[in-house]
């Protein structure tokens, strides 16, 4: 069975803010939570259709995978390929929605949210370019790209504790991450909470750094990274690979790889949109009296007819020869433009027959090329 659009399981257009797809997911989610539906597996689906697309369209990165690459976007890059109920994992986004939920249903108050300890930062993301012909672009690619990266250290894994040492709960905050500040003002005490200036919120500290990290937790290494591009990318246009970025020091989180698409320039092809367009020359004689002719393809050579009498600028379209939408919405064509190709060091022969129809010619020209030129310019103007 086809996926359905997540915009549309959401009841939404595609232009929906973060707040109509978190209202939207919320009205589902209520009319079908399994609690309200039990036995009813008409409603767990949807329950799970919605919560899926949610998941995507709530996550900024994967909003824009989704929008560029649609259902592809999303299988190729963010792990499992299709979504699991198990892997349903955002607890934290969950939480939030059920949170207002349970704060609609109930009338709560404001929610509470306990602060722990905040732990070791993120690592950043990476970015990185990756150069694709157009022979890739339309068949889609798998890349195999090594880079130099900030890595889990090997000898502390990561930890950044000297190997047997542990890491201890930080004194001042005692392990919470924050500390709470009282402050006099002129309407009483005001009481705030920040970050603990010892562990910077991360609750625990380090007292034998790892001698190979200096207790940075890791180091510099290289890997190699596949990724997989689908047909139909454009310059400009990134995969994001899920935590593949620097990993957080101290074993925090890492970030994640964003691998730009680069498009690299063709011999004889050039991109328009989803078409290619390719010249083709054509000598007199062939424009004249028609042909049949090999030109190139994405795919390799194909023959085209070329009618007797065609003019230099005319276009002909083989449909289906372009680039495929990354959307999956159809497939671009390939336009080649007949250019006329004029001959330089004619043999005599040549210099014969050419004078020859010169003459001919002469008079023709002079008469039908007048509407032909005239219908040129306004074309060009
Ligand atoms: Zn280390
Ligand atoms: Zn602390």
């Amino acid at each position: 069975m086809a996926k359905r659009d997540y915009y549309e399981v959401l009841g939404l257009g595609r232009d929906a803010g973060e707040g109509d797809i978190k209202s939207a997911y919320r009205n589902l989610a209520l009319k079908y939570h399994p609690d309200r539906n039990q036995g009813d597996s008409a409603a767990e689906e949807k329950f799970k259709e919605a919560s899926e697309a949610y998941e995507v369209l709530s996550d900024a990165e994967k909003k824009a995978a989704y929008d560029r690459f649609g259902h592809a976007g999303i299988e190729g890059n963010f792990g499992s390929g299709g979504f699991q109920w198990s892997d349903f994992s955002h607890a934290g986004d969950f939480q939030d929605i059920f949170g207002d939920i349970f704060d609609s249903f109930f009338g709560g108050g404001g929610r509470r949210r306990s602060r722990g300890p905040a732990g070791p930062p993120q690592g950043r993301d990476l970015k990185i370019k990756v150069a694709l012909t157009l022979e890739e672009i339309a068949e889609g690619v798998e890349k195999k790209i090594a880079l130099t990266r900030l890595q889990r250290c090997g000898a502390c894994d990561g930890a950044g504790a000297a190997s047997g040492a542990s890491r201890e709960t930080c004194g001042t905050c005692g392990g919470q991450g924050q500390v709470q500040q009282v402050a006099r003002t002129l309407f009483g005490q005001s009481m705030t909470v920040t970050d603990c200036p010892t562990c910077q919120g991360e609750g625990q500290l380090i007292s034998d750094p790892c001698r190979e990290c200096r207790g940075e937790g890791r180091e510099r290494g290289q890997t190699t990274l596949t990724v997989r591009i689908p047909a139909g990318v454009q310059e400009g246009n990134y995969i994001p690979l899920r935590g593949q970025g620097e990993v957080g020091p101290r074993g925090g989180p890492s970030g994640d790889c964003l691998v730009f698409i680069e498009e690299e320039e063709h011999d004889y092809f050039t991109r328009d949109g989803n078409h290619v367009i390719y010249q083709l020359p054509l000598g007199f004689g062939q424009a004249a009296l028609g042909a049949e002719v090999e030109v190139p393809t994405l795919e390799g050579k194909a023959m085209l007819k070329i009618p007797a009498g065609t003019q230099t600028g005319r276009v002909f379209r083989m449909s289906g020869k372009g680039i495929p939408d990354v959307n999956g919405r159809g497939v671009g064509d390939q336009l080649v433009q007949a250019v006329l190709w004029t001959p330089q060091d004619l043999n005599r022969r040549e210099r014969e027959l050419f004078a020859e129809l010169a003459e001919l010619e002469s008079e023709r020209v002079a008469a039908e090329g007048e509407g032909f030129f005239s219908k040129l310019r306004k074309a060009f103007s």
